[in-house]
Parts: structure tokens; C-alpha cells; sequence
């Protein structure tokens, strides 16, 4: 998958969820009724359809949906996702916490989303091309460095960037290597933005250790996910100290409270496709991972993992989402009552967003950093997000998600009081 973002909990209307939270979020810091009305609506919303013509010669037309919900701090910024199950709502969504998550973590970007309903896995790479050089064309005039520049998201990469990235280029007549971030690192790719997700998840678990007066020394972590972001995260927490003592993927999960070793596990599910049949492991029900009891629980899978079911159960003393929306809001709740600690995913997975822009300043300037440049950078930039959420939540006595839409939004807000309602 390799994202900047994705799934949310599917069984609430993902709009819905997304304008409750900023009603919330307006309410406590009095935001203007005209700033709020705004805000709740995308800046604008482009439906196209993708005539592609398929291996066996028939034609099939896919919808695609591209919405950029703000601009206010700058040019817009968000994933391009290929699933069957995309609708309009969800990309809706998804933009505007796109808006509040480069917002909390101060990156000059407003919010957007794109999506193709289709079905990749089912697809050709020949019928993928095609499709999505159709979809770039039609977007041609509202994408761009300097208006909205898209990212991979679930099940698109960086050879689907390296396609937006030719087609936008073909269109205008020039190499324009700004149009995308997550690109290959020969066509303008950032150094360190594979691993963007999972090093700044790391950073801010780190800030979040410091502030609880806990050591990484030694420390116990679980990871649901080992895919992109809980590999990175896992082997980097293993590398500042944590025992990482449970991991699962789709199939199930490993466990033990001496530590696993990281680098083994992960050469072991590159070679089986699995996690299980780990040798220096115990098999635990794949679940189970979420209820193990740890220092830091990392959800790095799905959303909606984290329920009013199980959230009880959880016996984690900090919770950090480099997935997205893992935790219901329900589940919050019980979180809360338990004082379990949770980093909310416009935090915690906000590197990758994050190493994109340091991608995009690259791309602009045609100048490129080494990785400890972008490394440095990104804990810079971590560093001061988790700060600025924490201050908020302990002056406002919130919880870090509210603290952190809080920051988000206030910072939305202020810029477009200082610009005003155009005309
Ligand atoms: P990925 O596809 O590389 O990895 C996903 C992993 O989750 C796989 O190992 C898969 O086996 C596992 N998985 C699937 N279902 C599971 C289940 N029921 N239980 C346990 N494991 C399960 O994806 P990724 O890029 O690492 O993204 C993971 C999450 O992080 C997503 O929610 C994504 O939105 C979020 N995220 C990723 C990035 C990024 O840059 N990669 C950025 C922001 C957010």
C-alpha cells in the first residue's frame, strides 16, 4: 500500500464522523459560524469518468473522484486510493482530515483526497496504466505543484506516481516533477520518504515517552500491521530500545516477552509472506496483538480496529495510530477512562505527509537533501507537532485527538480570517 493515508472505521458514515468532529472541535474553540460553515463544506469537489480500455478489447468506465476540501494555508495535498469500495463521502472525508493533519504537524498545504472506484487486484498492469493516465488527464487543469499535488494512498505507489507524473508532464510540454510526491527516487523521489511513516510515528512516541517519564530502555511494544508503517515503525522502536514483544499481519500473530528480533521477523515474512511460523515466537490469535499487555500499542493496519468492544481490554499505557481512524470514537471513550494515553493518527502518521512536502520543496527547487537532512528535518517537525497538540490538551484538559483537531483547526481558521472571504 505504501500511503499517506486510509481506511476509516466503515461503519459510520465517514462524512458524518468528519463534520461531527469539526462541529465539536468549532464548539470548543468558538470558532466564527462563517469560518465553521466553510470549512464543512470542500472547496471543490471533481467527479470525472475514466473510459479505459481493458486486455480483451472491451471498454470500461470507471468513476474517479478528486476533491479538494481546503487552500486556505496553501496548496492542497492528499492520496489518490484504488478500491472497489471508494465513494464520494469517504474521499470527502478523508480530504478534510488531509486538511487538519498538515495543519497540526505546520506544513503549507490545505486538504484533499482522490479515488477511483475499480478493482486493482483484479486489473492488469497494462489496464492500471491506462487508467490512470485517462484519470490524470481529466484532472489535468485542477492538479499541480502549485494547486494540488497527489500522493499514493491504498493500492497505489510509486509507479502509479511516475504515471501521473509523465502524463501531467506530456500534457504541459515540460517535466513537471512537483505534480506528485511519493514518486521513485530516479524521477525526483525523496530520500527517507518510504520510511517517513513509521520514523516520525517513532519521534512522536518517543516525545510521548519523555512526557510520561518512561524510557525507551526496555520498554514493550505491540504491532498490529507489518506492513509499510509497522515494519518501520517496529525495527526503528527496536533500534532506540523497546522490546517489540507482539506483531501480527492478515494471517496472525507472533509473540514473545523477551523481545522478537525485528530484522529476523522481517526477513522471515519477506521470504513466507507471513509473519507466523516465526521460530523464536509463540503463535498468539491474531487479535490478540491489541490486547497484549505493553508500554505503546501501535494499530498499524486497518481502521476501525479499536471498538467499544475491545477497547476495554486494551492494556496499553500509550496508543500510537499510524493507521488511520484505528479507534472508533466510542472506543475513545473507555480509552480515556482507562487514562490509556493515544497519539491520534493526524499526529502520529503525519511523517509520511510530512517527508512529502520535503519531497516537494525537492522537486521545486531540483536541489536534493541526503537522508539525514530529511530525517533531521522530520524529527524537527514531529518534535514541535507533538508539543503544540500536548500543550493544548493539557491547558484544555483534552484528550490529544480533540487537542490535536483543536491545533488543526485553529490553524485553518486563523489563516482564512487573515485572508478574508473573497470577493
Ligand atoms: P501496508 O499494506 O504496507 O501494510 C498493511 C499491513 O496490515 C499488512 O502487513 C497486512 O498484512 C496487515 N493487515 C491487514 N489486515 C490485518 C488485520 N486484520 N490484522 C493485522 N494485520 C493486518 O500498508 P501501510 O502503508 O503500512 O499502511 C498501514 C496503515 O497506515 C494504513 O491505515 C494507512 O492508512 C496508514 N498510513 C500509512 C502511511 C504510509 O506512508 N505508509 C501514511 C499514513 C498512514
Amino acid at each position: 500500500m505504501a500511503c499517506e493515508e486510509a481506511a476509516n472505521p466503515a461503519a459510520i458514515n465517514p462524512r458524518e464522523m468528519a463534520l461531527q468532529q469539526l462541529a465539536e472541535s468549532a464548539e470548543r474553540i468558538g470558532l466564527e459560524e462563517a469560518i465553521h460553515k466553510k470549512l464543512a463544506q470542500p472547496k471543490r469537489i471533481v467527479v470525472v469518468s475514466i473510459p479505459t480500455q481493458m486486455d480483451d478489447g472491451r471498454v470500461e468506465v470507471f468513476t474517479g473522484y478528486r476533491v479538494q476540501h481546503s487552500m486556505e494555508r496553501g496548496p492542497c495535498k492528499g492520496g489518490i486510493r484504488y478500491h472497489p469500495d471508494v465513494t464520494l463521502d469517504e474521499v470527502i472525508a478523508l480530504a478534510m482530515w488531509m486538511t487538519w493533519k498538515t495543519a497540526v504537524v505546520n506544513i503549507p498545504y490545505g486538504g484533499a483526497k482522490g479515488g477511483v472506484v475499480c478493482d486493482p487486484k483484479s486489473m492488469s498492469e497494462g489496464e492500471l496504466e491506462r487508467m490512470t493516465r485517462r484519470y490524470t488527464s481529466e484532472l489535468v487543469e485542477v492538479i499541480g505543484p502549485e494547486k494540488d499535488i497527489p500522493a499514493p494512498d491504498v493500492y497505489t505507489n510509486e509507479k502509479v506516481m511516475a504515471w501521473i507524473m509523465d502524463t501531467y508532464s506530456m500534457n504541459k510540454g515540460y517535466v513537471v516533477p512537483a505534480v506528485v510526491t511519493g514518486k521513485p527516487l530516479a524521477l525526483g523521489g525523496s530520500r527517507g520518504r518510504s520510511e517517513a511513516t513509521g520514523r516520525g510515528c517513532v519521534f512522536v512516541i518517543e516525545e510521548a515517552l519523555r512526557v510520561k517519564g518512561m524510557s525507551p530502555q526496555g520498554a514493550t511494544m505491540a504491532v498490529q500491521g507489518f506492513g509499510n508503517a509497522g515494519t518501520v515503525t517496529a525495527r526503528l522502536a527496536e533500534e532506540i530500545g523497546f522490546k517489540v514483544i507482539a506483531v501480527s499481519d492478515s494471517r496472525g500473530a507472533v509473540y514473545n516477552p523477551d523481545g522478537l528480533d525485528v530484522a529476523a521477523l522481517i526477513e522471515h515474512k519477506q521470504q513466507t509472506g507471513y509473519v507466523t511460523g516465526f521460530a523464536e515466537a509463540e503463535e498468539i490469535p491474531r487479535d490478540d496483538v491489541l490486547t497484549v499487555e505493553c508500554d505503546v500499542l501501535v494499530p498499524a493496519a486497518l481502521g476501525g480496529v479499536i471498538t467499544k468492544e475491545n477497547a476495554a481490554q486494551i492494556r496499553a499505557k500509550i496508543i500510537a495510530e499510524a493507521a488511520n481512524g484505528p479507534t472508533t470514537p466510542d472506543a475513545q471513550k473507555i480509552l480515556d477512562e482507562n487514562g490509556i494515553f493515544v497519539l491520534p493518527d493526524i499526529l502520529a502518521n503525519a511523517g509520511g505527509v510530512t517527508v512529502s512536502y520535503f519531497e516537494w520543496v525537492q522537486s521545486l527547487q531540483s536541489y536534493f537533501w541526503s537522508e539525514e537532512d530529511v530525517n533531521r528535518s522530520l524529527r524537527n517537525v514531529m518534535v514541535q507537532a507533538f508539543h503544540d497538540v500536548y500543550q493544548r490538551a493539557e491547558a484544555a484538559g483534552l484528550n490529544m485527538r480533540d487537542a490535536a483537531l483543536d491545533v488543526g483547526v485553529s490553524r485553518v481558521a486563523q489563516a482564512q480570517r487573515l485572508r478574508g472571504i473573497y470577493p
